[in-house]
């Protein structure tokens, strides 16, 4: 199997968190590719530096204004007197100003708080050049998968939590969003994103929530103790079009192997009914049970039997790289997976 990955995206490092009002070290460190790579090379898995992504690739799930901020930003913000070393918001428009005709405006400032969720996605000058690669080890995936060979994205920074607009929870370009679109525009009719990562794929349904050829299954931590906070809840199925397109699982906090797999496997009996011709599964591995920020308490062979479980689909499959940062573990966790995913 194929896994597509650049030295590139080891560049972005980002230092901002924010955690219960403490400014304390970013968890998604270059460490966490390096750790996933060893493991690639354990497999002996085909690594392949992806090709250059089009710009309309990119904007398949991505508007151009945000692109442009990413690429731009750091050059401005730069620029600003007594400046961070990262952008990062210090203030978001709210619903309110959205109901009052809120716009972009010129400043990197307002632009930061337009384009980003919240504190957990500084932008820094690598920024844009590690978050493109990544993105273009998933479209390289997902052509694999196109030609009926599954293929592994070792997506680094990770992607779900990202908007069509908007950076967020260490997320900037939507690796998932864009391996499902590009793999409905190489002829799957149903393409189904399939979340395991401990935490909603907010992002991800956010941009798929008005489809209906493009299905969104979240396993994760419940929102209402846990990141994203507002949404992931049990009643979110997607509107217009995509009304029961958008499915979530949402489980409670220290949820074991038993209740989570049958979570993932609630998923897999609506992906397998909605009859998916291709997938895409957003693989995070921080429903461990021994996450730094825990929240879940999945095994390493919870692991195993979930990919055992995915790949008992037969679909051609984009595994994409998202969360997980018990640095030391990883290799082992997406060892165990892909094991499971194809004995
Ligand atoms: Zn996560």
């Amino acid at each position: 199997m194929k896994a597509f990955w650049s030295a590139t995206q080891l560049a972005h490092a980002p230092q901002f968190f924010l955690q219960r009002g403490v400014v304390r070290k970013n968890f998604e460190v270059p460490a966490r590719a390096e750790s996933l790579l060893a493991a690639c090379e354990a497999l002996k898995l085909d690594l392949v530096v992806p090709p250059p992504a089009e710009r309309a690739a990119l904007e398949a799930v991505h508007t151009a204004a945000y692109l442009d901020f990413l690429r731009d930003a750091p050059a401005d913000w730069a620029a600003l007197p007594e400046h961070g070393p990262e952008i990062v918001a210090n203030i978001h428009p709210s619903p309110d100003m959205f109901a009052n005709g809120a716009k972009v405006p010129e400043s990197v400032i307002g632009r930061a708080g337009w384009f980003t969720l919240d504190t957990a996605c500084p932008v820094a000058p690598e920024t844009w050049g590690s978050a493109l690669a990544a993105a273009e080890g998933a479209l390289a995936a997902a052509d694999e998968a196109a030609a009926g060979r599954s293929a592994y994205a070792l997506a680094r920074p990770p992607g779900h939590h990202a908007y069509a607009a908007r950076a967020g929870g260490h997320c900037y370009l939507n690796n998932a969003a864009l391996a499902a679109e590009r793999l409905r525009a190489k002829g799957a009719a149903r393409v189904a994103v399939l979340d395991i990562d401990a935490h909603h794929g907010n992002g991800t349904q956010g941009i798929f929530w008005q489809r209906d050829d493009v299905m969104f299954v979240s396993v994760h931590g419940d929102p209402s103790h846990y990141y994203p906070w507002f949404v992931g809840h049990a009643g979110e199925r997607g509107a217009g079009a995509g009304e029961g397109f958008s499915r979530n699982f949402p489980l409670a906090r220290g949820t074991a192997d038993d209740g989570w797999l049958a979570a993932v496997a609630d998923g897999v009996a609506a992906i397998e009914a909605f009859g998916a011709e291709a997938l895409v599964i957003s693989v995070g591995f921080d429903a461990s049970k021994d996450e730094p920020l825990g929240f879940l308490a999945v095994t390493e062979d919870g692991f195993a039997r979930a990919g055992a479980a995915i790949g008992g689909m037969r679909l051609p499959t984009v595994l994409v790289q998202e969360g997980g940062y018990n640095v030391a573990l990883l290799g082992t966790l997406l060892t165990r997976f892909l094991e499971g995913f194809a004995p």
